[in-house]
């Protein structure tokens, strides 16, 4: 099935990403969103795009006039849908909010829409329903960043048709996308499967003061020659993040290591705005941090 018109759901974070990553391929795309105001600023978001998209893939003034050109927006989702082949979800990561849009969405889709969310940490599984055509429903999730992190995690649920999976990869493909098929449901899908793991050690080492931030990221990256340990992934992701996945781990088990990191994290690093490299500070300094220095492997 070849895909022409795309309809990305949220106009936030993600979403104007996909939207304009699709439409630098040349897909047709319309951007839905709740109304109008909030369309005004995912519109004011392809300047600063443009630039990324100039430093990091070259792209010249003709490339991006041409993905400006591809893009409209409306908060009509009758319309937004009207002629949509595939429409990609990136609504807040909110079970009921999910739930709801996909029911008013069933309500106006036409039938050949393929639907794809991109939910980071929800399974297709519980909207298959709400989606009211389980069989072309499936997760197609991309990561913050797209245009240079340009991994597609494509992730059916049991009753998704193989051809509508299949159809999805080839278009993560046709957008630049380094396409990563799971043959089945996994929370976290591939990558944060390996990730929080490896991140949640690192902070229970360091918790339970086996070892210094350093020492623990150091070892990490001399033994496997990983150009970053886990504390400098964790200052790219965000110390936030930590946060809240430790503190869902928190409040759902009562670990007392796990209370044990959400305190600490809360009081040195969240309370203090060291939030990692988007305030400059996380548990090393930007834009040199110590790890990246020529000595910190010896
Ligand atoms: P965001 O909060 O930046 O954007 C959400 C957008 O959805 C907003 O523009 C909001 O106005 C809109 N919205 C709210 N209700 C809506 C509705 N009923 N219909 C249409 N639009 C609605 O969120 P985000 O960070 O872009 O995340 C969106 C999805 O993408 C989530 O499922 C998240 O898990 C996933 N995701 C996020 C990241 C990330 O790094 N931010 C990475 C991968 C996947």
């Amino acid at each position: 099935m070849n895909l022409k018109n795309i309809t990305i759901a949220g106009s936030g974070v993600l979403g104007f990403q996909i939207a304009m990553q699709a439409a630098f391929h040349g897909f047709q795309v319309i951007v839905y969103d709740i109304n109008d105001e909030v369309l005004e600023k995912a519109k004011s978001k392809f300047k600063t795009l443009s630039e990324s998209y100039t430093t990091d893939l070259k792209a010249s003034p003709e490339q991006l006039e041409n993905t400006f050109n591809h893009l409209s927006y409306t908060s009509d989702l009758a319309l937004a849908v009207k002629d949509a082949d595939l429409l990609i979800e990136a609504v807040p990561e909110n079970p009921q909010i999910k739930i709801d849009f996909y029911k008013k969405l069933a309500a106006v889709a036409p039938e050949k829409t393929i639907f794809a969310t991109n939910s980071s940490t929800l399974l297709p599984s519980q909207f298959a329903e709400a989606t009211g055509r389980p069989e072309k429903f499936l997760a197609l999730h991309f990561a913050n960043e797209i245009w240079k992190h340009n991994t597609a995690e494509i992730m059916g649920h049991s009753g998704t048709d193989q051809k509508v999976f299949d159809t999805v990869v080839q278009f993560a493909k046709a957008i630049g996308m380094v396409t990563l098929p799971l043959h089945k449901e996994q929370p976290g899908y591939i990558l944060n499967s390996l990730l929080v793991p490896l991140l949640s050690a690192a902070t229970d080492l360091l918790v339970n003061d086996i070892a210094d931030v350093e020492t623990i990221d150091k070892t990490w990256m001399v033994a496997t020659g990983a150009p970053t340990g886990p504390f400098g992934i964790l200052d790219v992701v965000g110390i936030t993040t930590a946060y809240n996945i430790n503190k869902i781990a928190a409040d759902a088990t009562g670990d007392p290591l796990k209370i044990k990191t959400v305190k600490f994290l809360k009081e040195n690093y969240i309370d203090q705005n060291k939030l990692g490299v988007s305030t400059g500070q996380g548990f090393y300094s930007y834009p040199d941090p110590e790890y990246l220095k020529k000595y910190f492997l010896k």
